[in-house]
């Protein structure tokens, strides 16, 4: 039987692998009201990325404590870093959430030229809201890590922080090079190291030209989906999916 998983809160000790860990806030009130759990009952409860089976030994209103008894086999993010242009908030958020599904590991919302105005200043506010999107749909996926929503940004500070050595633009306009054949090169190299891909979609009027130029000059690879054109949610999972599976094929 696959039990529900909880993301703890907090845990102890603070590294390497825990042998506490907690629920707060809004987990905890969930936990304890609605769920009613009480001392003794076992939970699958994630702590510091590692899974285990965990035993209640505490339940108020704000903190839901566990002993953690064995840790049990679990299954890691995929190495992408999802540099995804933000576009209107309720498509954002669906492609957050199914974002999550497909195992990313990292989203960076960012300011694109054609991101709306009024998106682009509300941004920041939001962040906090996308964490929650992507919390409960690792919860809901059954990942033992969540994915990290990083603040908005604009596009030339997210290329220049970006350190993946595989960098790939998904582009409405590029008419050779697929998303399969850039990962190919991922895949020769990552066995000998732990490779991290990145991966960017642009918002729902495409990258402009000067930033096209900026990815060219970061040496990102420009790669094409087909020849239609996709929704940037739309492109994000089919991406996330060819991805998944071309990476699981040697892992
Ligand atoms: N400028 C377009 C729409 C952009 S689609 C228009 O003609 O209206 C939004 C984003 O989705 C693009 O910036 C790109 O990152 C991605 N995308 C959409 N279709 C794609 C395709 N066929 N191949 C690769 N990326 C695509």
């Amino acid at each position: 039987m696959t039990r529900r998983r909880w993301i703890a809160d907090t845990w102890s000790p603070s590294t390497g692998h825990p042998t506490h860990a907690a629920l707060t806030g809004e987990q905890a009130q969930h936990l304890a009201r609605v769920l009613r759990a009480q001392p003794g009952q076992i939970f699958d409860v994630v702590a510091n990325g590692f899974l285990h089976r965990a035993e209640v030994v505490g339940v108020t209103d704000s903190e839901v404590s566990f002993m953690l008894l064995e840790e049990l086999e679990s299954d890691g993010a995929l190495p992408i870093h999802l540099l995804l242009a933000v576009f209107k908030y309720d498509h954002f958020e669906w492609a957050v959430e199914k974002a999550t599904e497909l195992g990313v590991a990292r989203i960076t919302p960012v300011l694109a030229r054609r991101t709306e105005k009024h998106l682009s200043q509300a941004a920041a506010k939001r962040a906090e809201r996308w964490r929650r999107i992507a919390l409960e749909a690792a919860k809901q996926s059954r990942r033992t890590d969540m994915p990290e929503i990083a603040e908005p940004v604009k596009l030339d500070a997210a290329l220049k922080a970006e350190t993946a050595p595989l960098r790939i633009l998904l582009s409405e306009v590029e008419q050779s090079v697929s998303l399969v054949s850039a990962l190919a090169q991922f895949n020769q190299n990552q066995a000998s190291s732990n490779q991290q891909l990145a991966l960017a979609i642009g918002p729902e009027g495409g990258w402009t030209s000067d930033e096209m130029a900026l990815f060219t000059q970061y040496q990102w690879t420009h790669v094409t989906l087909g020849p239609r054109i996709l929704r940037a949610e739309t492109a994000a999972i089919a991406a996330l999916a060819i991805c998944g599976a071309q990476i699981q094929q040697v892992s």
